[in-house]
């Protein structure tokens, strides 16, 4: 049984989670990843795929976000990759 105090975190959590993680997003700590970038570069991070039937949208590590064309890529640190981008890591969804 949840008692009152377990009901209200439970309720806070549910609450205050997606505001915290849209906060996060535009608080800089999430930053769109360049080519340039060290870690992209050792993925080979390109942000148009070259490889047919292959791009960050229809792989198994995107998570889009609210910017359009962007999603967050668990490969680089949560950073935000190019939809239509690619990298060594890719792996189909
Ligand atoms: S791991 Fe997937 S989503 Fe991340 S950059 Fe590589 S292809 Fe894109």
């Amino acid at each position: 049984m949840i008692n009152r105090r377990k009901f209200m975190s439970l309720f806070a959590i549910g609450t205050l989670g997606p505001s915290l993680v849209n906060a996060m997003s535009h608080s800089g700590t999430v930053a769109k990843v360049k080519e340039s970038d060290d870690n992209a570069i050792a993925l080979k991070y390109v942000e148009v795929s070259a490889v047919d039937g292959q791009n960050c949208a229809n792989c198994v590590l995107y998570m889009a976000s609210k910017d359009p064309g962007w999603g967050a890529c668990a490969a680089l640190q949560n950073n935000l990759v190019a939809e239509n981008g690619w990298c060594l890591a890719w792996a189909g969804k």
